[in-house]
C-alpha cells in the first residue's frame, strides 16, 4: 500500500498502489536488464511514488487514473519564471509536470501570473527542490547548442549521442571568427561527430537479416504466373522504387501459403493458426519474402489490408536471429514508429497477439503513464511502438537506448508528416545504425514520403495494394444526402432514432467544439455515446475506443483524429456529419466500415458549402460502382462553372459575386 496525495490539499490517504501493466509478448520470467539504459529504477528511499497530473486537477477519469503524491507539503521556495516559458514547464496535458515531479519527488505548483513572470511553487525535501528547481532552470534557460564539455559522456550505459561520444578538449574546437570573437567551430566538431558515431556503429555486431529460404514452388512460378496472381491480388504493383542497380537481387516471388513463408519457423505457423487465418492477404504475401531476406520495403497500403502482421512477424524473426544474446543487448532490437497513440496502441494491441520466443514489447506515447512506461522499458523489451515525441522525450532522458534498434518501422509515414513529424523522425533514427533494416508504410506516395524514403531506406523494394486506399470504399454502400447546415443535427438524430441495437456508428465532426457539442446533446437526449477528439485526455480518448471495441456504447462521435488506422469491427455506419476538407480524409473515413470482408454503409451530409469536393466526390463513387445523385453532378457543374468564371474574369470579383458566409459562391 502507499500513500496517497490528496488533491484538495487535505491530506493523506490510502490506496492500493497500481500495479504495473507491462505487456509482454510471452513473458521470459527473467529479470534482466535489457534495453535498460539507467541501472535500474529504484527511487531515492526504495519507495515507488507515481503521481497523476490530472488527478490533482479533479479531472472526471480519476477513478481510472488516480495518483499517489509523497511530499513534505511544509517546505517550499517559491521561483519565478517568465510567463511566456510557462509552458515548457506544463508540457503537453501536464506530462512535463508529472515528469519533473516523478524525476525529483517534489511537488511543481504553478501560480498566477501576473503578466511577465509567474510564480512557480515548488514543495518538497530541500534536495527535491533544488533537483526540481534546476530542471525549471534547464527548460526555461534559452537553449543553445551544447559543447563539448557540457555533455561529457561520463557513465557507461549512457544513451550515445553524435555529441556525448566526444570526450575532447573544448580548445579544440574553438575558433576565432572574423571580428575576433571565440566560438565553436561546428564543422571540426561535427566531423569529430561524425567519426566517433561510426566508430561506435563499426563496434556493433554485424545485423543478421537474412532468414528466408524460398520455397520450391514459390521458386518455380514462371513470371506469367507472378503477374496473374498480382493482378488477381487487390493488383498489386511491385518494383524498386528508385533506380534498379546492378548487383540487387530480382523482387522475389510472392508467398501463397503461410507455410511457403514460414517453414523454417513452426513456432510462427503456430502462432498464426491460433488466429484462424486461412491465406496471408496481398500485401502479405508479397512483403514477407522480401522482409524475411532483408530488404528494405516501402507498402503503400492502409490499414485493414494486414499489414502490421507483414512487418511484425519478420521482426520476431530478426530480434531472435542477432548474433548477441537478447539479455546481452544494450537495448530493444526493433523499433515502430505511428503517428497517433490510437495507432500505437492498436498496433501494440496486434503485436502482444504473437507469442514468440519470450519476446516482449512496449508502448510508448505521450499522455501514457511515463512511469509505468520507463519501468517496462528498464525490465526489458525487444520491442519499442511508439509516438515520435515521447519516443524522443525518453531516449533523450535516456530511459532508452536507440542503438540496438536494427529493425525500423515507419507505420503510416504520410500521416506522420501531416501531422509535422519529420524533425522528430529525424532526431530518431539520428542514432540509429545505419546497416539497419528499415520499412516504411503509407497510404499515399507524396514528395514528403519519397524524401523520407530516399534519405533513410537503402534501395527499397515498393509494395503497392490496389489503388489509392479505393479498395477499402469497395466494400462500402456510399449514400449522400443533401442538407441544409442548420438541418444537420436533426436529420442525424431521426438517423440514431431508428438505429438498430446491433448497429454500430462512428460520426465524423469537422471541429472539435461541434463534436463536443453532439456528444453532449446526444448524453442530455440519454443517448449513450462516446467522443473522440483532440480536446480528450488520452484515458478517455482510450476509454472511448474501448466502449466502441467492446459495444458497450454503438455511437462515436469523432474528428479525424479517429479517421485513420483505427479498426473498430463491426462498425456498420460511418456519417459524415461535416464533409472532410480534404477529399482523402473521405476516403480514410469511409474505410472505417465496410472491413475484414464486411459491408458497411457511409452516409454523407452535403451542404452547399461543400461544392468544391462534388466532382472528386463524384470520381470516388464512379470507381466504387455508387449511384451519383443528380444534385450533386449539378453542385460539381456549378463549381466548376464559377472557377471557369472566375479565371476568366482573372481572379477578381469586380463588384460582382463573391465568397457568402458559408464559403458558397454567389
Ligand atoms: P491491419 O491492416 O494490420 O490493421 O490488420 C487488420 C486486421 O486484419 C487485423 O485485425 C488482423 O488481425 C487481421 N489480419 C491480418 N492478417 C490477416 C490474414 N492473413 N487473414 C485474415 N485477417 C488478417
Amino acid at each position: 500500500m502507499e500513500e496517497n496525495w490528496d488533491s484538495d490539499g487535505e491530506g493523506w490517504d490510502t490506496v492500493q498502489a497500481p500495479v504495473a501493466a507491462s505487456h509482454n509478448v510471452g513473458v521470459s520470467g527473467s529479470s534482466t536488464n535489457r534495453g535498460r539504459t539507467r541501472g535500474g529504477y529504484t527511487r531515492g528511499q526504495g519507495q515507488h511514488y507515481n503521481t497523476t497530473w490530472r488527478a490533482r486537477g479533479g479531472h472526471h477519469s480519476e477513478s481510472r487514473n488516480r495518483g499517489n503524491f509523497r511530499y513534505d507539503n511544509t517546505n517550499r521556495k517559491v521561483i519565478t519564471i517568465s510567463s511566456n516559458k510557462v509552458g515548457r514547464v506544463i508540457g503537453k496535458g501536464g506530462s512535463k509536470i508529472r515528469d519533473l515531479e516523478y524525476e525529483t519527488d517534489a511537488k511543481v505548483k504553478i501560480g498566477d501570473s501576473s503578466g511577465y513572470s509567474t510564480e512557480i511553487t515548488l514543495f518538497g525535501t530541500n534536495d527535491a527542490i533544488s533537483k526540481v528547481e534546476s530542471l525549471i532552470n534547464e527548460l526555461v534557460e534559452e537553449r543553445k547548442p551544447p559543447t563539448p564539455k557540457e555533455n561529457p559522456n561520463n557513465h557507461k550505459n549512457a544513451v550515445s549521442t553524435a555529441t556525448n561520444e566526444v570526450s575532447i578538449d573544448r580548445n579544440e574546437y574553438m575558433m576565432l571568427n572574423e571580428n575576433g570573437v571565440e566560438v565553436i567551430d561546428w564543422d571540426k566538431l561535427n566531423a569529430a561527430c561524425d567519426k566517433a558515431q561510426k566508430e561506435k556503429w563499426e563496434r556493433l555486431p554485424k545485423v543478421n537479416k537474412n532468414f528466408y529460404r524460398e520455397d520450391p514452388t514459390v521458386s518455380n512460378m514462371t513470371p506469367a504466373e507472378v503477374s496473374r496472381w498480382r493482378l488477381a491480388n487487390n493488383d498489386i504493383k511491385v518494383n524498386r522504387t528508385f533506380e534498379e542497380k546492378e548487383g540487387l537481387p530480382p523482387i522475389p516471388n510472392p508467398v501463397i501459403t503461410f507455410e511457403q513463408a514460414f517453414q523454417d519457423y513452426p513456432e510462427i505457423l503456430k502462432e498464426i493458426y491460433k488466429q484462424g487465418f486461412k491465406q496471408p492477404s496481398p500485401i502479405q504475401s508479397q512483403a514477407w519474402p522480401i522482409l524475411l531476406r532483408g530488404d528494405d520495403m516501402i507498402g503503400i497500403a492502409q490499414t485493414g489490408t494486414g499489414k502490421t502482421l507483414a512487418f511484425l512477424l519478420p521482426a520476431l524473426i530478426h530480434i531472435d536471429g542477432q548474433p548477441t544474446p537478447r539479455e546481452e543487448r544494450e537495448g530493444p532490437t526493433v523499433l515502430i514508429l505511428a503517428p497517433t497513440r490510437e495507432l500505437a496502441l492498436q498496433i501494440h494491441k496486434e503485436v502482444i497477439k504473437y507469442e514468440y520466443r519470450g519476446i516482449k514489447s512496449v508502448c510508448l506515447y505521450g499522455g501514457g503513464d511515463r512511469r509505468e512506461q520507463i519501468d517496462t522499458v528498464a525490465k526489458g523489451v525487444d520491442i519499442v511502438i511508439a509516438t515520435p515525441g515521447r519516443l524522443n522525450d525518453l531516449t533523450k532522458a535516456e530511459h532508452l537506448n536507440a542503438i540496438n534498434f536494427s529493425y525500423i518501422v515507419l507505420d503510416e509515414a504520410d500521416r506522420m508528416l501531416d501531422m509535422g513529424f519529420e524533425p522528430q523522425i529525424k532526431k530518431s533514427l539520428f542514432d540509429v545504425r545505419p546497416d539497419r533494416q528499415t520499412v516504411m508504410t503509407s497510404a499515399t506516395w507524396p514528395s514528403g514520403v519519397r524524401r523520407l524514403a530516399q534519405t533513410y531506406m537503402k534501395d527499397p523494394i515498393q509494395v503497392n495494394v490496389g489503388s489509392l486506399d479505393l479498395a477499402a470504399v469497395h466494400t462500402v454502400t456510399q449514400k449522400i444526402m443533401f442538407v441544409e447546415e442548420d438541418d444537420k443535427e436533426h436529420t442525424l438524430y431521426e438517423f440514431i432514432e431508428n438505429m438498430n441495437k446491433d448497429e454500430k456508428v462512428i460520426i465524423f465532426c469537422g471541429k472539435k467544439a461541434t463534436a463536443r457539442h453532439i456528444s453532449t446533446d446526444l448524453a442530455v437526449k440519454g443517448i449513450e455515446c462516446q467522443a473522440l477528439h483532440g480536446d480528450r485526455d488520452q484515458i478517455d480518448r482510450e476509454a472511448a475506443l474501448e466502449d466502441m471495441l467492446e459495444g458497450t456504447v454503438n455511437i462515436l462521435v469523432a474528428t479525424d483524429v479517429a479517421s485513420r488506422g483505427i479498426d473498430i469491427k463491426d462498425l456498420t455506419h460511418v456519417i459524415n456529419f461535416d464533409f472532410p476538407r480534404q477529399i482523402e480524409e473521405y476516403v480514410h473515413r469511409v474505410g472505417r466500415t465496410g472491413r475484414a470482408g464486411k459491408t458497411g454503409i457511409a452516409l454523407s451530409f452535403i451542404t452547399r458549402s461543400d461544392w468544391a469536393h462534388a466532382s472528386e466526390l463524384i470520381k470516388i463513387l464512379q470507381e466504387a460502382n455508387q449511384d451519383v445523385p443528380d444534385e450533386l453532378q449539378k453542385m460539381a457543374d456549378r463549381f466548376s462553372a464559377m472557377k471557369l468564371r472566375k479565371d476568366r474574369d482573372g481572379g477578381e470579383k469586380r463588384g460582382r459575386g463573391g465568397w457568402n458566409r458559408r464559403g458558397a459562391y454567389y
